[in-house]
């Protein structure tokens, strides 16, 4: 059966001193080799628009075979630009930056003191200039505040008012929305919908299918850890229904 699959990133860069160790970065030179071996391999690398496509049944992958990938970033660092950006761009692949409204041009707040480490986020200056460059962006909340605790006007203004604030800055439609640590239940995706955006993504490791509930995508993340052989494995030969069975 067919199936598509969604990456997800964090920092493309090297870990500062003193950072606790984290498996979310990713060195520059091991984000080159996996985009590489995209290409080498023949992969579909494509916006969350086409997975879209693909889970309403209206497209196919181009090469039969060949699954679609999609590239996500999650909290918006600056190193996307620095790092991940140029990398990408000379490939001519998509990629779709889900960056938190209140926090952008600032810091890591909700993690720097756990991972002893700050982080600059993209500023809106940045984020307008990638924007024209051809990068997506897309929500992560407003403060990177877990969902499923908040409840009526809370939840409403972190999923809509972040989607407002994002369509105003970029002069655009917000289609996409990423629950902030993976964190959702039923009543969450159900703002995520009302508030008009097309489709929201979690950290359930897994495939994309045809006909998924648009509003809990399953993605895989790429992690420090993820070495050649990890990251082809998981590109050619994950399914995700084997890795929920699995659990
Ligand atoms: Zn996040």
């Amino acid at each position: 059966m067919d199936s598509a699959i969604v990456l997800t990133y964090h920092n493309i860069g090297r870990p500062p001193r003193g950072a606790k160790p984290h498996g979310l970065y990713v060195s520059p030179e091991a984000f080159r080799l996996q985009m590489s071996y995209l290409k080498a391999a023949g992969f579909n690398v494509v916006s969350l628009d086409e997975i879209m496509d693909f889970i309403n049944g209206r497209s196919q992958p181009r090469r039969p075979g060949k699954r679609l990938v999609a590239l996500t970033f999650d909290d918006g660092f600056q190193d996307f630009s620095d790092n991940a950006w140029p990398v990408l761009k000379s490939f001519g692949f998509a990629a779709t930056v889900f960056v938190i409204a209140e926090l952008a041009g600032g810091e890591n707040l909700w993690d720097c003191d756990s991972l002893n480490v700050r982080k600059k986020l993209l500023s809106w200056e940045t984020i307008a200039m990638l924007k024209e460059d051809g990068a997506i962006f897309a929500s992560h909340g407003m403060t990177h505040t877990s969902l499923s605790s908040l409840t009526g006007e809370a939840l409403r203004a972190e999923v809509a008012g972040s989607k407002a604030i994002l369509e105003e800055k970029l002069d655009q439609r917000i289609d996409y929305f990423c629950y902030p640590y993976g964190d959702y239940n039923e009543e969450t995706a159900e703002a995520v919908k009302a508030s008009g955006y097309r489709a929201a993504f979690t950290t359930v490791k897994g495939c994309v299918f045809q006909a998924d509930n648009p509003y809990t995508i399953r993605r895989v993340s790429i992690k420090s850890s993820t070495g050649p052989l990890a990251f082809a494995y998981k590109l050619h030969l994950y399914s995700g229904r084997a890795a929920r069975r699995a659990k």
